[in-house]
């Protein structure tokens, strides 16, 4: 399982899940992590990683 910081570059490009409310975000790698809009949470796991 791979967790990511929200201003962290994206090492995989997919689906990622808010760890504190599980809202879903999808991270380009590459991009700087954001923070969860709906609980401003900065820690994010990878649920489905694509292509
Ligand atoms: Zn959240």
């Amino acid at each position: 399982m791979s967790v990511i910081g929200t201003g962290n570059k994206v090492p995989q490009s997919g689906i990622y899940e808010c760890i504190m409310c599980r809202n879903k975000v999808t991270c380009v790698k590459g991009d700087r992590c954001p923070p969860c809009r709906k609980c401003n949470c900065t820690f994010f796991k990878l649920v489905q990683a694509t292509k």
